[in-house]
Formats: structure tokens, C-alpha cells, sequence
């Protein structure tokens, strides 16, 4: 299982500052930020803490079983941002 974000994501990097892993890109440091519409879990990193859910002020991150049924496209899209 892992964790992954959908596009109520506002890029403020709360999520970002409360995981333990780091497995939430693109940072503000890294070259893909400022492209990016939202930020992505990835899910071979992610530990599946928690963490970053009260950390979120956006309801934008889900586990994979909670994610609601008109965003679960993002599950894809979260794999995608760290595939290749
Ligand atoms: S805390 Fe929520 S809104 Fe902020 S970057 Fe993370 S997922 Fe996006
Ligand atoms: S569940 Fe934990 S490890 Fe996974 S993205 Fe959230 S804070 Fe990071």
C-alpha cells in the first residue's frame, strides 16, 4: 500500500516537512517544482506513516484504499511522476 496525493494539492510542502522518509517531490529545490501542478508520493518510498495527512490543511493526501472514487486517476498519477 502507499499514500498518494490528488490535485487539491496547493504546493505549500506541509506534507513534505512531516515525512520521515522524504518520499514526497518535486521539493521547491528540485528542478521538476515549478512545472509541477501538485506534489506525488512515491509509493516504493512511502512507509504508509501517516504523517502527512494531519499535515495536509488541503485534503489532498489519501491512503490508496480511501482515496474517493472521482480522484482514484491520481493513484496512476502519483506512480507515473517517479516512473523511468
Ligand atoms: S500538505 Fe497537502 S497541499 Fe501541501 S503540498 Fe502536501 S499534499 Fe499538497
Ligand atoms: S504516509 Fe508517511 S511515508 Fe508515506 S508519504 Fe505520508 S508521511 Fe511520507
Amino acid at each position: 500500500m502507499a499514500f498518494a496525493i490528488t490535485d487539491n494539492c496547493i504546493k505549500d510542502e506541509l506534507c513534505i516537512q512531516a515525512c520521515p522518509v522524504d518520499c514526497i517531490h518535486p521539493r521547491n529545490d528540485e528542478s521538476a517544482f515549478e512545472a509541477a501542478t501538485q506534489m506525488y508520493v512515491n509509493p516504493a518510498e512511502c512507509i504508509d506513516c501517516g504523517a502527512c495527512i494531519p499535515a495536509c490543511t488541503s485534503d489532498a493526501i489519501f491512503a490508496l484504499d480511501d482515496v474517493p472514487a472521482e480522484k482514484r486517476q491520481f493513484i496512476a498519477v502519483n506512480e507515473a511522476f517517479f516512473a523511468g
